[in-house]
């Protein structure tokens, strides 16, 4: 296929995709079938399309092979879904139907998981996870299939694995990022058990040891806030907050707020960049608290990053490349929850200095649960064998975040193509922007017009750059691990 009517399926597959995740999660259709989709472009997913361009971009330079690149890894992502989708959507219909009884109510898979994090008594908690864990368990046959299928796919395209496949198509090193995060997790171990320790007994009044799995996301949930963060001021407080700062929350029109109420609509605010720049949704049913608060401001970095980038650009820029970039910005804004000034000027919080300390400590706990995922991962798709890999993920994560693990999502807490590597790159990347920001626009950058004007720039350009890229463009010597310690543990000792 030549490479113009490469980009025109591509551009028009990611759209027609984007809509119906939109349309079935904003709770507008019924029904999602990805797998229809994928059907009418089965011309993109066919094995040696992915050969075809891999070999075509060895012999392109500079913009030409950007863009063959990105479209690679596309292209890989694609082949990869198109061999899994019909299994994963079978998954998905499973845990969508599956039948949860509760206080009297019956609650879907997914509402059940979204309850946890608010329910105060632990005894309820506990019923609830042990009733989502059987669902989960019973979905774990066909996760692992889908798994092999992926890892059968690596081999397929002459990789000894999965990890190899994805490294390559992607450009990064796992491995190196991993030790980074060894690092990381030895470095904040004292500091990070000290915090967690402190707020377990506070909030729980439990020593770590005994923090059990359906405790965790009740704990950061911080229930004592929760009235202090109401859902119905959320817009207001980041309106408030970019009219100060100099942007508009809409992007001149181009990002839609949907905060209607509908019955199958996600309890998770969501992103759809549907058309970039200028079809792009904002998802929300706000329902106040630290994670809706937070989860709302990473999803609006995502939807101003889509909303400002600039139309002049190839899609390859606008829709595809290094996806740490996006996650970069969008941590960006959720990062919010960790700055002092920021807490202080547009919360109306009884003590800030505490939901500071609690927030840094979350910021921590996931940064470590990343760390232990990373090498979990790189475990699982190299040389992972079944009967293990539920030991060994409760192993790595229990050491890295102190407390027990849920070990039924031993498979299902993995994200395809290596996305956790993403996420790592995008802190990484947060924390040094986090450091720029701040040296040449004050500590107060976030309502500093300059400082809007650069973040501006940067969102212009789409995905073009890759995060390494733009870390050096910062006068960074790349991705550096030590500025996310380092900014987290400044701003604790400064509290
Ligand atoms: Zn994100």
């Amino acid at each position: 296929m030549e490479l113009k009517r490469i980009r025109e399926r591509c551009l028009k597959f990611i759209q027609e995709i984007s809509k119906e995740h939109y349309l079935a999660y904003s709770g507008q259709s019924d029904t999602i079938n990805i797998e229809k989709v994928y059907d009418k472009y089965n011309d993109l997913s066919e094995p040696d399309l992915l050969k075809d361009l891999l070999k075509q971009k060895e012999r392109l330079r500079n913009e030409e092979e950007r863009k063959v690149r990105y479209l690679s890894m596309l292209i890989g992502e694609l082949t990869e879904s198109r061999k899994t989708v019909a299994l994963s959507d079978k998954i998905g219909e499973k845990k969508a139907s599956a039948k949860i009884f509760f206080n009297g109510e019956e609650v879907s898979y997914y509402q059940a998981s979204a309850m946890i994090e608010s329910i105060s008594e632990r005894e309820k908690r506990k019923e609830l996870l042990d009733k989502i864990n059987v669902i989960t368990d019973e979905t774990n046959d066909e996760v692992k299939n889908l798994w092999d299928i992926s890892h059968e796919l690596a081999r397929y395209f002459d990789y000894d694995n999965y990890v190899d496949f994805w490294s390559k198509l992607k450009g990064v090193d796992y491995e190196t990022l991993a030790e980074g995060m060894d690092w990381f997790i030895s470095e904040s171990e004292s500091t990070y058990r000290e915090l967690l320790s402190e707020m377990a007994i506070v909030e729980l009044g439990l020593e770590i040891d005994k923090i059990e799995p359906y405790d965790t996301r009740y704990l950061f949930n911080m229930f004592r806030f929760r009235d202090q963060l109401p859902g119905d001021e959320l817009i207001k407080v980041v309106e408030t907050w970019t009219n100060e700062w100099g942007i508009d929350p809409t992007a001149y029109g181009n990002v839609t707020f949907d905060t209607e109420t509908r019955k199958r609509k996600s309890p998770r605010a969501f992103c759809a960049p549907v058309r970039v720049p200028d079809e792009v949704y904002l998802v929300i049913m706000p329902r106040g608290g630290f994670s809706d608060y937070k989860s709302f401001l990473h999803e609006l970095g995502h939807a101003l990053h889509y909303g400002f980038a600039n139309s002049k650009y190839p899609m390859e820029y606008l829709y595809l490349g290094d996806n740490a970039v996006t996650e970069a910005y969008a941590f960006t804004f959720d990062h919010m929850m960790v700055n002092p000034l920021w807490v202080k000027r547009y919360l109306s919080l009884k003590d800030p200095q505490l939901f500071t300390r609690y927030s840094i400590t979350y910021s921590i706990f996931m940064l470590r649960r990343y760390g232990a995922k990373i090498r979990y991962e790189l475990i699982f798709h190299r040389d992972g064998k079944d009967s293990d890999m539920r030991m060994t993920y409760s192993d790595l994560l229990r050491k890295s975040t102190l407390m027990k693990q849920n070990d039924v999502n031993y498979l299902q807490d993995i994200d395809a193509n290596m996305y956790v590597a993403s996420y790592l790159r995008a802190w990484i990347l947060e924390a040094q922007l986090n450091m720029y920001l701040t040296e040449n626009y004050d500590e107060d950058w976030f309502r500093n017009p300059k400082a809007s004007n650069f973040m501006l720039d940067l969102f212009s350009m789409g995905q073009k750059y890759t995060a390494d890229e733009i870390a050096r463009q910062l006068g960074y010597k790349g991705l550096e691990v030590e500025y996310m310690w380092r900014r987290l543990i400044n701003t604790l000792n400064d509290l």
